[in-house]
């Protein structure tokens, strides 16, 4: 099963990056191109029949494999990045993070009115990162067609939190 598959190549790192947190790092994987090429497979095929214009990525583990799903999808790619990073014309959120807020941006051109966007990032913690992104996406007139992780942390019940934008949410790893 490609989820056993996958697993063995992420890496678990207590206490970073602080003390409590087991951070799930997906370096090991990248290194492991035929994994990555079957990963990608496996996100198209869950994603058969899903209306999608365009792929957003959440910087910056998202542009991983969000870019690469959109060229096996012969898609559009958009970056959502922290503040301060994206170059044109922006629109940003700000959410509130354990410790103090984040804010994330995206360009006031990367999608109109009615856009079909898939959502991706590498990992579904809190799920706070990417409701700020689906809260980009709906002020620009664009909607939620699914979210694609690569990881899904179960176990924190999050994906509650994504279903007004979206029930369609994918992971190739979970852990409950
Ligand atoms: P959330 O906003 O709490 O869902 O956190 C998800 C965001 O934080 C994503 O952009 C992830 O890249 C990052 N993140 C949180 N925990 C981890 C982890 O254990 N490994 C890799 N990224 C993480």
């Amino acid at each position: 099963m490609i989820e056993e598959q996958l697993k063995k190549f992420i890496r678990d790192i207590p206490d970073f990056p602080q003390p409590g947190i087991v951070f799930k790092d997906i370096t090991p994987l990248l290194q492991q191109p035929e994994l990555v090429k079957l990963a990608v497979a496996e996100f198209v095929k869950k994603l058969e029949g899903v209306e999608i214009d365009v792929i957003a990525g959440i910087e910056s583990r998202g542009f991983l494999f969000g870019f690469l799903l959109a060229q096996a999808m012969n898609k559009p790619f958009v970056p959502i990045r922290k503040q301060g990073k994206l170059p044109f014309h922006t629109i940003s959120e700000s959410y509130k993070l354990e410790y103090g807020q984040a804010t994330i941006e995206m360009h006031e051109d990367a999608i109109q009115e009615g856009t079909k966007v898939l959502m991706h990032d590498d990992l579904l913690a809190t799920g706070g990162t990417v409701v700020a992104a689906s809260k980009l996406v709906e002020k620009l007139g664009g909607e939620i067609a699914a979210y694609s992780f690569v990881i899904s942390l179960d176990f924190l019940q999050s994906a509650g939190r994504l279903t007004r934008f979206s029930d369609k949410i994918i992971s190739l790893i979970h852990y409950d």
